[in-house]
């Protein structure tokens, strides 16, 4: 594959094939991929009508294999109390320290307290974001928990909240950071624990997770001066509820090579935002019909929030055709997240993948002149850079364009000059560097979004209310390596 690149002016030739585009025209070569051919979900298997009849699977996995679900549920529920399904069920304001526990704001006069001790009850928790509303995918998201120090004597109380969720496999009882609240005698007060969009499994895991929409159960684990540590699984309002929203949480692996070859040092960060917010266009073929100051996420109407990890490279040893490569990608992600299996797609009609700890999307970027891979509808890409062209405008081409098959588009050939073929041609492109879009790509991942909307039966569109959790097919994949991006 590295004998493929050639200048840009050298663009020629495209085969297109039934299930692979491949845009090497020096060698066109067949990857068969096909991981999911045999399995589609069907419309019955519980995504469409569990989304408005049944609770306990509107936020359920809406992947393949409901059996796997159940199994998964089951397994979950081996949690430390938490169970999935008692959402419904009034929970009681149970005294959790032994001692008699009022609400906050109504003293309990009926126990003298203790002026020595310092004594707190956990007395209730509700999640809200920043707006004190239901958290949605991506907000600021607080654990508001409510408690009383039932005693005379000021002291700090240690707190340490574990994360279930009722959706995803392999996230349950995360352990979040322990945050110290300061109470003074008598004292009853809400503290706001923050919870990130991104954690780690304090709990010595090292497993990676995004807060994804879906259900969720908290338990804490409290400590201070005179309390023993104690867990707490059955605190009244433990269960809440992620909404969906237009973010699209993307992990993006990456090493400093990546960055050295394109000579860019504002950082990973800057640098995906800068790319996913790259001016853009759409085009019928003869004039621009649209314009995105904002780029690829403003005409998808979705926000791509990134988490990115050190230290990925592509190894030359081992398969470096594009199923390989992309399967490197995948089997990075098993290792960097800490996933029970590689990072898992399942077709173009579903969402997030129950396996992958709440990330939607991931993007390796390697310093390879592969030019980029990706699986059309699927989750994973990777994003090189040509020899030929190292320029920062090529390079965020590629990782739009790839980003483009993720999201269902094809190549557009034989049209060329559009990002989806052969973008760096476009006159707007090399006038102001502007990503231009054929209609026809818009077309194509307007249809696999309506497609898979009709199959859950929520609003659908390029506007996305209900878009990604990105997703996850791998029956087709885009090598784009050598002349095609
Ligand atoms: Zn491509």
């Amino acid at each position: 594959m590295a004998t493929l690149q050639k200048s840009t002016a050298r663009l020629t030739s495209l085969l297109l094939f039934a299930s692979v585009v491949a845009c090497n025209d020096a060698a066109p070569t067949r990857a068969v991929i096909s991981k999911s051919s045999s399995s589609k979900p069907s419309v019955s298997d519980g995504d469409a009508t569990g989304v408005k009849t049944e609770p306990e699977d509107t936020l359920g996995d809406k992947g393949s294999g409901n059996s796997d679900d159940d199994e998964d549920k089951a397994n979950e529920t081996d949690n430390g109390g938490t169970k999935p399904k008692d959402m419904d069920k009034p929970t009681t304001d149970k005294p959790s320290t032994g001692t008699p526990k009022p609400d906050v704001g109504t003293p309990d006069t009926s126990m003298p307290m203790n002026p020595e001790k310092f004594d707190v009850s956990l007395v209730s928790v509700d999640v809200k974001n920043d707006k004190n509303g239901i958290p949605l995918k991506g907000d600021n998201v607080f654990i508001n928990l409510s408690l009383k120090n039932v005693g005379g004597k000021a002291g700090t109380l240690k707190v340490t909240p574990y994360l279930t969720s009722k959706r995803f496999t392999d996230f349950t009882n995360v352990k979040l950071p322990t945050v110290d609240i300061a109470l003074k005698g008598a004292e009853a007060k809400v503290a706001p624990i923050k919870i990130e969009n991104f954690f780690q499994d304090l709990g010595g895991s090292k497993k990676e997770y995004a807060l994804n929409r879906g259900e969720y159960s908290l338990a804490f684990e409290i400590e201070g001066e005179g309390i023993a540590k104690k867990r707490i699984a059955d605190l009244k309002g433990k269960d809440f509820l992620i909404d969906k929203s237009n973010v699209v949480f993307t992990a993006v692996y990456w090493h400093q090579s990546y960055f050295d070859k394109v000579k860019y040092t504002g950082g990973v960060q800057k640098w995906m935002e800068e790319t996913f917010s790259r001016k853009g266009e759409i085009n019928d073929g003869n004039r621009t019909t649209k314009s995105f100051a904002k780029g690829f996420d403003e005409m998808m109407g979705i926000r791509t929030v990134f988490k990115t990890f050190e230290g990925f490279r592509l190894d030359r040893n081992k398969d470096f055709s594009g199923v390989g490569i992309l399967n490197q990608v995948e089997d990075y992600s098993k290792e960097r997240l800490g996933l029970k299996d590689r990072f898992k797609g399942t077709d173009c009609n579903s969402f997030t993948h129950k396996d992958n700890h709440g990330f939607d999307m991931q993007i390796g970027l390697s310093n390879d002149g592969f030019g980029g891979l990706a699986w059309v509808c699927g989750n994973t890409q990777a994003s090189g850079i040509f020899d030929a062209d190292t320029s920062k405008g090529r390079a965020q081409m590629i990782l739009i364009h790839e980003t483009g098959h993720n999201f269902g588009a094809p190549h557009c050939d034989p049209i060329q000059g559009f990002i989806m073929c052969s973008g760096e041609k476009h006159a707007n492109y090399l006038r102001d560097g502007s990503f231009v879009w054929h209609q026809v790509s818009i077309d194509a991942m307007k249809k696999r979004e309506a497609d898979r909307i009709n199959l859950v039966g929520g609003v659908g569109g390029l506007s996305l209310a209900a878009m990604p959790d990105g997703n996850a097919a791998n029956e087709e994949i885009a090598v784009c390596n050598g002349e095609h991006m």
